[in-house]
């Protein structure tokens, strides 16, 4: 089925709005996607219709307010396909999701001289968690390469696993180099050796159906902003078995069984890893935002950014001088290039004089434009609002910008 792109772009108002003179064309969106009116929506009228803490009141606004957290819950279980909803952890984001399992799985599973495998191609958001968990746990990090496309060498993988490895964490679409990686791939390989994988989703979840069952992953991290809902709410999916045996990440509120001066016990699943009061506004923004992409069908989505991936590939392979970073048979989402020898970021401030939002820079993924040696690239990202139209706009901007240069 294909997606009504115009009625899709009535519901983002954003969309409509002028930059320099010019109609924004937002190809930023790996960085954060805009909001439709319903999520912008769902918060307001969270907070003049139904805002009270939850979980401790017997009142009528804090039930409500609770029903409607309990609710966004299960609705983030059905749209990742996870068996219950107690394996749904609230967060902040994907960094904060990381966090908590680099120090709760970190300090509770991992021995000095422990071994946690990345890949190249990870955002800092994991790699620095484990990098921290290194001040109280001697572990060491063993890195999966890519070759020169971008393509993960899970061949590797093998070679990398010994009798100290004790978890692997991966991203499932590299932010940087757009590339999707095999997940299934990974987790059979990890599972013959017992070893669980951690897989950052925060840049597939807006763009490919997430079944966490099926993917057999234990632990699931996304981030609510990426996928269309509010930016300081994201999700920590990890299997019961997991995060029955890890301890609490934060101390506090709501996360306790009982306190005294002597001992404390703690909550059940999921509230021992949901210290303090949640964002109940933003989990329940971001359920109307899962709810959107359903009803346009997350599969109908891929579709049509498939074909803005492969339109703008074609278009942007054209431009004098082009040079894509990340060539994968299998991307998502984004593309990452350079021109000639013009510095990223003097083309990406032309772009933005001419209404053009593209990010520029590492990415936060430094690792990455050190295997290229570049210090960074031009990424225009996708989202299901996006049209070929656009994606022209983007291809004269670069034009007129490396025109410019030459002269
Ligand atoms: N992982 C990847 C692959 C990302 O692209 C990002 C953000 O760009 C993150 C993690 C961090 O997400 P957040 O800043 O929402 O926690």
């Amino acid at each position: 089925m294909t997606i009504n792109i115009e009625k899709i772009r009535e519901d983002f108002p954003i969309l409509k709005k002028e930059v320099y003179g010019k109609p924004l064309v937002y190809f930023d969106n790996a960085a954060t996607t805009q909001k439709p009116t319903c999520v912008v929506d769902t918060i307001v009228k969270g907070y003049y219709d139904c805002n009270a803490n939850i979980h401790r009141g017997v009142h009528f606004l804090s039930q409500q307010a609770t029903e409607a957290h309990e609710a966004a819950r299960k609705t983030v279980q059905q749209f990742i396909h996870a068996q219950h909803a107690h394996e749904i952890v609230f967060t902040r984001g994907t960094t904060e999701a990381i966090n908590l399992v680099a120090h709760s799985f970190g300090i509770s599973q991992c021995s000095d001289g422990d071994e946690i495998i990345i890949t190249q191609m990870e955002h800092h958001s994991n790699i620095v968690p484990w990098q921290l968990l290194q001040s109280i746990r001697n572990i060491r990090l063993r890195i999966i390469p890519f070759d020169e496309k971008g393509v993960l060498q899970v061949n590797q993988l093998e070679s990398l696993i010994n009798e100290k490895t004790k978890l692997i964490a991966v991203s499932h679409v590299s932010n940087a180099l757009g590339t999707t990686n095999p997940i299934k791939e990974i987790v059979r390989i990890a599972h013959n050796h017992d070893i669980p994988v951690l897989v950052d989703g925060a840049q597939s979840t807006p763009h490919i159906s997430i079944d966490v069952q099926d993917l057999d992953v234990d632990f699931f991290a996304f981030s609510g902003h990426k996928i269309y809902g509010p930016t300081g709410i994201g999700v920590l999916y990890g299997k019961e078995k997991w995060l029955e045996k890890i301890p609490p990440y934060q101390g506090g509120g709501e996360m306790i069984h009982k306190v005294t001066f002597e001992k404390t016990t703690f909550n059940e699943l999921p509230f021992k890893f949901e210290a303090g009061t949640p964002d109940y506004i933003g989990s329940t923004a971001l359920a109307t935002a899962l709810d959107y992409v359903s009803n346009i069908g997350i599969e109908n989505i891929a579709q049509h950014e498939h074909e803005l991936l492969h339109y703008a590939t074609e278009k942007l392979s054209q431009i004098d001088g082009m040079r894509f970073i990340g060539e994968a048979a299998s991307k998502s989402g984004l593309i990452s290039f350079l021109v000639g020898n013009i510095h990223p970021y003097d083309l990406g401030t032309i772009l933005d004089k001419l209404g053009i939002a593209v990010r520029t820079g590492h990415h936060c993924a430094e690792p990455v434009m050190q295997a290229f040696n570049i210090e960074g690239t031009v990424r225009a990202s996708f989202a299901m609002y996006n049209t070929k139209e656009e994606i022209d706009i983007l291809v004269a901007g670069i034009e007129r910008a490396t025109k410019m240069f030459r002269r």
